[in-house]
């Protein structure tokens, strides 16, 4: 089987990109490495009064364009590799939607499931703490990712704001709203993959509004993706869903709504009605128009590429396709909507966030949302007319896009 390690993969991705462009050799190892990373041991009192040993992670990997931007992975499988290429596809994000951002990430080997809400807010402080001096305003601002939200972010701005004896609130984003968090924060991951697939339809001649839809990964991105659905790309029906337990799929489709309620209130998709149930696996190669990962890394490999029917494929997750899988995709005429451009949207609206928190002034609802449509427009628009140009998959154009932007600006600081 081909190479799974996410970090491998990144650097791999970005090879191919270097050599398009013919990137000299010392920007090309500049961008294949972090430029800064930590890892740090994080001792946590639990509620029965043992203390547990927590490791913890923070990569900085490119600050040309700006400081290092990305969110805070909480999960059991998490590794120092994983946080190095999530940290990466966010250089290569906040490049394709041109905002004034580097890459970073963060992440803790931990199950906050098995967690109590005391125990997440003293790990949620230790993990701040730690970074310290390193995070701040102007070097380095984390934001949720897998099993962390705005409540974490809460306590993290304020323990940030304890050391520093400052108000920083744009120090952390995806903040709750009365913390200086956006109006639209919530859903913007998924509502900037839902422009990109409505761009990306007008392009291909799709009928959305009778397009047919799966979602793999039922958390923040997947839940706003099936809600959203009819707003933004005038209707679908949703014929499968899943998480981490196993998902349930049928053909006359579900209501968006009623599931999500259901997984908020149960927190499992078991005992909906009028549903055969389906594995993560068979989910992804189901007849459906469009399918969103919206899990985890991996999931679409050489093993399952050419039995994947949907014809586009909206990334929500990061790293759900391998390099292999891309070239089957491409030339079975599948359209993938990369992850740094397809999930572009969380981050965009992470830096209105911090835009709003400087200003101290606050943007409507309605501003978030035009705002973000013409970003995610715009760099749709320039990823699809790389791909014409340069005859690529649409991932290598994104990347096409992306790596120059950071390249220029590593030589303009004279780094490279
Ligand atoms: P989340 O914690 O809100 O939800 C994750 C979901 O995935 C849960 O429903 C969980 O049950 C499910 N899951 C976990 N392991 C799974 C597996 N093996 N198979 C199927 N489902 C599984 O996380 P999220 O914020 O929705 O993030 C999901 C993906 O989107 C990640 O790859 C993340 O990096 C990416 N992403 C999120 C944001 C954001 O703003 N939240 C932004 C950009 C990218």
């Amino acid at each position: 089987m081909a190479e799974l390690n996410p970090f491998k993969i990144a650097q791999r991705q970005l090879d191919d990109a270097a050599a398009r462009l013919g990137l000299d050799e010392a920007t090309h190892q500049f961008l294949r490495e972090p430029q800064k990373e930590i890892r740090f041991s994080l001792p946590v009192r639990m509620d029965d009064g043992s203390t547990k040993i927590f490791q913890g992670f923070r990569v900085q990997y490119n600050v040309a364009r700006g400081p290092a931007k990305g969110g805070i992975r909480w999960h059991p499988d998490e590794t120092i590799d994983t946080v190095r290429a999530l940290a990466a596809w966010m250089t290569w994000k906040t490049a394709v939607v041109d905002i004034p951002l580097g890459g970073g990430k963060g992440g803790v080997v931990c199950n906050p499931k098995e967690m109590s809400e005391w125990e997440r807010e003293r790990l949620a402080r230790a993990y701040v703490r730690a970074l310290g001096p390193l995070i701040g305003v102007h070097k380095d601002t984390p934001a949720p990712d897998v099993y962390t939200n705005p409540q974490i972010m809460a306590w993290m701005m304020d323990e940030y704001e304890a050391i520093v004896r400052e108000s920083h609130p744009g120090v952390i984003t995806g903040k709750p709203l009365p913390l200086g968090g956006s109006q639209g924060r919530g859903d913007a991951t998924a509502r900037g993959g839902l422009y990109v697939v409505r761009e990306a339809a007008k392009k291909i001649g799709l009928d959305t509004s009778k397009a047919t839809y799966a979602v793999q990964g039922f958390g923040n991105a997947g839940q706003f993706a099936a809600l959203l659905h009819d707003e933004i790309l005038g209707g679908g029906k949703l014929v499968a869903v899943s998480d981490s337990r196993g998902g349930i799929y049928n053909q006359n489709g579900f209501d968006a709504k009623k599931i999500v309620e259901h997984k908020l209130k149960k927190g499992n998709l078991s005992d909906i009605k009028e549903a055969d149930p389906v594995s993560n696996e068979e989910l992804l190669e189901l007849d459906v128009d469009i399918l969103y990962p919206a899990a985890l890394e991996n999931q679409i490999t050489d093993r399952n590429a050419s039995k994947i029917k949907a014809g586009v494929i909206c990334e929500l997750a990061n790293g759900p396709t391998t390099p292999e899988a891309d070239d089957i995709l491409h030339d079975n005429d599948k359209l993938v909507l990369p992850d740094f451009l397809a999930n572009a949207g969380g981050v965009t609206v992470s830096y209105f966030e911090q835009v709003q928190n400087t200003y101290n002034f606050y943007w409507s609802l309605d501003d978030v949302h035009k705002r973000l449509d013409h970003r995610m427009t715009c760099a749709f628009e320039e990823v699809y007319e790389t791909l014409q140009r340069e005859k690529v998959h649409p991932r290598l154009a994104a990347y096409l896009v992306s790596v120059s932007r950071v390249a220029e600006a590593c030589k303009l600081r004279g780094w490279v």
